[in-house]
């Protein structure tokens, strides 16, 4: 007799049990249904949710038991709507967790143990915060649960490639509302960045979740208070952007992230605006044009950075990659702030391909305008350019890059001293030194930075 329907469905359901863990997974190994799967695939995902649910408990999260010593149902399914998606967990009546995995969007490895941790991550905080819709933190610490037991086996590049360019846009500053759906999935780089700097830093925000509701309303102290870190907006920011944005460690190693490649064409060098948002960061990639690179190679490269507010700041780093290339090995050259470090030194072009320059606003303003200006002091013309060797008159240097004074600053003439009258980025003035004799003497400008320009030649007569 042909069974068909309900009853059909419900007599060829193994079932898997662990009767310690209490968990249950089953599935359907008819293969007329759109829900059949091998039972290798039913162990994979019994095996994954013990390894998941094993994990999550020896760091201290609460057994999912419901209120009456319930069970963890994950039932193998196609589902009735929402068929895109690869899982989905719920609470049951009795706060018993039920998670489905959809056997159509799911395949074996990766894929499938990815799911099944992410969807176990859920069971558990169901347990801590009893909410049934989806908030963003939720998508994002299942994504770091799944990482937590797969490491760099996890399957979530797919998640992260929505929206590549996520720390751009602010970390929402409470967890009802923020990030939309996929980005949701995406900010498991947060999780991730969050948890490997601050280990079980997720169980700690969902307990104080599950204490007190007012902390569903400031995100910010919450992690603050989960990480233990100082200072929280500008660790949070700043950390999870240079780690995000130097893609040395998956799962942001292999995305394309290059968005912003401004060129130096020439010597006044190339200048990044960036109006940032509150607690968002971003990456720019700078390496001189292809027409100027030859002048340029061998030069001294300067940075400078300017910003309206205080929590802003820049970190430029050298990379062996070129700009077009996903970065390589990183040397950091400069850690840019308004109060300590306006001005840096990059040291010679040429010794790296690519500066990646990353931008953060730690602050609570929206309205940080950021300027980073990357370029190579140099003299252009001197004027004038030959005069009596008894000096006396004043020399005016032409150029780029000068910067805005100091102490280190100087003229020099044939290496004597050209006494300085007036100074400003693009034009000096000095009183030009008694010299020893007639003949070329090169005219070289210093800055503060104590970066020596080209040389430009005056003649004394
Ligand atoms: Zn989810």
């Amino acid at each position: 007799m042909q069974r068909t329907g309900l009853y059909a469905a419900r007599t060829t359901n193994p079932i898997l049990r662990d009767e310690t863990r209490k968990l249950i997974v089953d599935y359907i190994s008819d293969p007329s249904s759109s829900s059949n799967v091998s039972d290798a695939y039913a162990q994979e995902t019994f095996a994954t949710a013990q390894q998941t649910y094993d994990l999550l408990v020896a760091q201290g999260w609460p057994r999912p038991d419901g209120w009456f010593g319930g069970w963890i149902t994950l039932s193998i399914r196609k589902p009735w709507i929402w068929t895109s998606q690869h899982g989905s967990t719920t609470s049951g009546v009795f706060g018993q967790p039920w998670i489905t995995i959809n056997p159509v969007k799911t395949s074996q490895g990766a894929n499938l143990k990815t799911t099944v941790a992410h969807e176990m991550g859920h069971a558990f905080q169901r347990q801590l915060t009893t909410n049934l819709s989806t908030k963003w933190f939720d998508e994002a610490s299942a994504n770091a649960i799944a990482w937590m037991l797969l490491g760099n086996q996890a399957d979530l590049t797919t998640d992260l490639s929505s929206f590549p360019l996520l720390p751009n846009s602010s970390i929402p500053s409470g967890f009802y509302r923020g990030y939309s759906t996929d980005e949701a999935y995406a900010a498991g780089s947060f999780a991730i960045w969050m948890e490997k700097n601050y280990p079980q830093s997720i169980l700690k925000t969902y307990q104080r979740l599950s204490w007190d509701p007012r902390y569903w309303y400031d995100s910010y102290g919450t992690f603050a208070e989960a990480t233990g870190a100082p200072n929280e907006m500008a660790t949070l920011v700043h950390g999870w952007g240079k780690w995000y944005w130097s893609q040395q460690e998956y799962p942001v190693s292999g995305l394309d992230l290059s968005h912003l490649r401004p060129e130096i064409a020439d010597w006044s060098g190339v200048t990044i605006q960036q109006a940032r948002p509150a607690a968002s960061s971003d990456r720019a990639d700078v390496a001189a044009s292809v027409a100027f690179a030859p002048q340029l190679r061998g030069k001294d490269v300067v940075a400078s950075f300017r910003t309206n507010g205080t929590g802003q700041d820049a970190v430029i780093y050298g990379d062996n990659h070129i700009c077009t290339s996903p970065p390589g090995t990183l040397t950091e050259l400069a850690v840019m702030n308004h109060l300590t470090q306006p001005v840096k030194k990059l040291g010679t072009y040429g010794t790296y391909a690519c500066y990646r320059v990353i931008v953060s606003n730690y602050d609570l303003s929206d309205a940080a305008e950021i300027e980073i200006r990357i370029y190579s002091p140099h003299v252009a013309t001197i004027s004038p350019s030959s005069g009596s060797r008894n000096g006396g008159y004043p020399l005016t240097v032409n150029g780029t890059g000068f910067g805005a004074g100091g102490a280190n600053t100087r003229v020099t003439v044939g290496g004597w001293n050209c006494p300085v009258t007036a100074w400003s980025d693009t034009r000096v003035t000095c009183t030009m030194p008694a010299l020893p004799s007639t003949g070329p003497y090169a005219v070289q400008v210093q800055t503060q930075e104590f970066v020596k320009t080209n040389t430009v030649t005056f003649t004394a007569n």
